[in-house]
């Protein structure tokens, strides 16, 4: 029977507004630690190495960790605060259940899993094992990643298995794949440093992986030119040699046009094209019309600077392009990223010192979450679950009969869309926000409704967790020993500080409970996280993403270990491609053509506006843990509708005014930041918020139609300015932020 969710007037008075903590922000633990421990920051990609200060087995502060190698001692303003989630009032201290009429009450574990279990296993006799979906995430270490996958293909029996990389790491994924055969950044960031040319396309370093500019500033005292295209004059925009100030939505025309330029000029690896890669021919014959005129239209970027950028990049000896979410959240997602690589692999520079491509990840885990099988499409070692090859080897590895491993599930927002259809009756989620993370949330929440049973394992009582007939509470970074892949491909090793706290449990212990209860504990009996790690050293073995010759050990003694490393005497691959034996069926990179198209949703009379999203420095994603921390929720309060003053000027708008933002998905309303760092055609909001704060209440549910990754950063609105005020919440450092 479908539930209601609980009255949000409820869980406020017993559960939130989440609590900033602490409230005046500031250091709480300034007592001499037990002891240190090294680990990493549970946020971004980057992973930054941090050393952990325990006291009574609570986290009371930090210490930089000066050796590991990536950000010699350097954290942002989360990494510095990371450490006041654990101990925080809104812990989840014990599984709690909703009891209608009264909100969320605390049970036991054995009631918690019994009615889990027996909620499970009436689902799946009444409507068949895929009408119980998971919902997993990247935050998650690669153990419990890789448990995930096989948990959900052996104890659930279900298909549908998906994860939040799917709203990040996909596209670039599905570039990588169509292109090199195997889905990793090229280099280590170190090369960036001598790269005499940086293209940063789409993505926000400065305040997305702040520790990442260190590597473009030592670029730059090198005497390195940067190109940054984004619509907005993001920080590291305002020193750039080139911003191109794209239109969301244009990137393939820009690429394309860029690419036409260097074939024009001549400014190509003719070598390197013939010997090492194929389908340039037909990649050329795709953009041969894409002249500068037609690219200042598509683009909204004057042709001088897209004729600059591509002389810089063409004439360049050495060069790095990097791109993220900016060019990825697209439904041409995939597309925009082939049309980076099509520049990289005419100019021939990867696999060499100084030169390189980067996706950069989001998540902790965004590169490692990838690879071990928690996809809805894949199994570990980056594997594919259709390729029958692929699933006999894993089947030997897990010990199954291969006919009984399910086949290729639905994509996260797949399976909402099959919950409203009726397909999905039950769900179980880990460390996933949907109701704040996924497009048109409004449709999201319609659907947690329709749900006969959903459980949720989480630490903190998050948006969604608010639709859940049970939530499991589950451990904290700092909870559980495992392994992450940062964005340059590190294996690194986290390090358990503190045990769960009360009656919390190790998410790891929690599906193998599952999994027991589930009739196949024997499958799922790993006393120890390395002993998981073994496992899918095994597993991933002969795949593109081989971890078998990575052990904890190697990994603790180096600080780090760079896949591939097939052999336990491989010293891993900080650098790929220097052999030029790329992993594809012919050995060869691959150019891919690409048209561009525009964006799924474009600008009318009735919609006039472009509007875009993204991220600000001092908040992460979802904002579970982030809306959490006094000091990160004073620098961003609450979100703010980025305006050009022209834009301003037409529809009256003043900054603070309170503006109601609506598009065909609905509409919200936010304070008006009026910036002259922000193209004048477009309007930019961050999404890190829920409820009446949710931007993803408007945002578009249309999807990559390889990567399934929908389209977030470009959708069409209308501005209505009301005669209200936005609150007094914002700071001067928000200010600051944009300005
Ligand atoms: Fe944490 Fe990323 Fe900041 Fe490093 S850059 S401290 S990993 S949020």
């Amino acid at each position: 029977m479908a539930k209601l969710p609980v009255s949000v007037d409820k869980i406020i008075a017993e559960y939130g507004p989440h609590k900033a903590y602490p409230p005046q922000g500031g250091f709480y633990g300034t007592n001499e630690p037990d002891k240190l421990v090294k680990t990493h920051c549970c946020y971004c990609g980057m992973q930054c190495g941090i050393q952990l200060k325990v006291k009574d087995n609570k986290i009371a502060g930090f210490e930089p960790w000066m050796e590991f190698p990536f950000n010699e001692g350097r954290l942002c303003p989360k990494g510095v605060q990371r450490y006041m989630q654990n101990n925080h009032p809104d812990r989840l201290l014990s599984p709690i259940q909703r009891v209608e009429g009264k909100g969320f009450e605390p049970l036991g574990w054995d009631q918690a899993m019994d009615r889990t279990v027996s909620e499970i296993k009436r689902i799946q006799k009444s409507y068949g094992n895929d009408s119980f979906a998971m919902l997993s995430g990247v935050s998650l270490t690669n153990e419990k990643s890789y448990m995930i996958g096989k948990f959900a293909r052996i104890a659930l029996k279900t298909a549908n298995l998906d994860y939040n990389g799917r709203l990040c790491m996909v596209s670039a994924g599905g570039g990588n794949k169509k292109a090199f055969g195997l889905d990793r950044s090229s280099n280590s960031w170190a090369d960036l440093a001598h790269a005499e040319v940086i293209i940063v396309a789409g993505a926000n370093i400065s305040e997305t992986f702040p520790t990442l500019t260190h590597y473009i500033w030592q670029a730059r005292d090198n005497g390195a030119k940067l190109i940054v295209v984004d619509p907005r004059m993001i920080p590291l925009a305002r020193t750039a040699d080139v911003h191109l100030p794209i239109r969301p939505g244009g990137d393939s025309a820009l690429f394309g046009a860029m690419l036409k330029i260097l074939v024009d000029n001549d400014w190509l690896d003719h070598d390197f094209i013939d010997q090492y890669t194929s389908g340039f021919e037909a990649t050329i014959e795709a953009v041969k019309d894409y002249d500068l005129d037609w690219a200042e239209e598509q683009t909204g970027i004057s042709k001088d600077l897209i004729l600059e950028a591509a002389t810089l990049w063409g004439k360049a000896k050495t060069s790095f392009l990097m791109h993220a979410r900016g060019i990825e959240h697209h439904t041409k997602g995939v597309e925009n990223v082939l049309s980076c690589i099509n520049l990289v692999l005419a100019t021939g520079r990867i696999g060499k010192p100084y030169c390189g491509y980067g996706t950069i990840t989001g998540q902790g885990n965004g590169q490692g979450g990838r690879e071990h099988g928690h996809k809805c499409d894949q199994l570990p070692g980056n594997r594919d679950i259709t390729n029958p090859e692929h699933r006999k080897y894993i089947s030997e590895v897990w010990g199954i009969n291969e006919k009984d491993m399910p086949g290729k599930g639905l994509t996260a927002y797949e399976q909402i869309e099959a919950i409203h259809r009726g397909e999905i009756k039950g769900l179980i989620s880990i460390c996933f926000n949907p109701l704040v993370s996924l497009p048109n949330n409004n449709y999201v929440r319609e659907a947690l409704e329709k749900l006969e049973f959903y459980v949720c394992m989480d630490t903190f009582l998050c948006e969604t967790a608010r639709y859940a007939d049970i939530v499991l509470a589950g451990s904290l970074h700092e909870e559980e020993e495992g392994t992450v892949t940062t964005a340059e491909g590190r294996v690194v090793k986290i390090n358990a500080a503190i045990t769960p706290p009360n009656n919390a449990r190790r998410d790891g212990d929690i599906i193998m409970e599952l999994a027991a209860r589930l009739g196949e504990g024997d499958k799922f009996s790993y006393p120890t996280s390395e002993d998981i790690f073994n496992e899918l050293r095994v597993a991933s073995k002969g795949g593109t993403a081989d971890y078998y010759g990575i052990t904890y050990k190697k990994v603790e003694e180096n600080m780090g270990v760079f896949w591939p490393c097939p052999s336990l005497d491989h010293p891993g691959t900080p650098r790929l491609w220097e052999d030029r034996k790329f992993r594809t069926p012919d050995g060869k990179a691959h150019f891919n053509p690409v048209a561009y198209r525009p964006a799924s949703e474009v600008t009318d009379d009735e919609f006039p506006v472009v509007m875009t999203t993204g991220r600000v420095v001092s908040q992460y994603l979802s904002g579970t843990q982030t809306r959490r921390i006094g000091k990160l929720v004073d620098q961003y309060p609450e979100p703010l509708l980025e305006v050009h003053p022209k834009l301003a000027l037409k529809y009256g708008i003043e900054d603070h005014d309170l503006i109601r933002v609506k598009t065909r998905r609905g509409e919200a309303e936010f304070p008006a930041h009026v910036v002259e760092t922000i193209r004048e055609d477009t309007v930019f909001i961050p999404y890190h918020w829920g409820g009446k704060f949710s931007i993803n209440q408007l945002t578009i549910g249309h999807l990559d139609p390889i990567s399934k990754i929908p389209e977030f950063k470009v959708c069409a609105c209308q501005l209505y300015k009301t005669d209200r005020k936005g609150s007094d919440k914002r700071t001067k450092t928000a200010y600051q932020s944009s300005l």
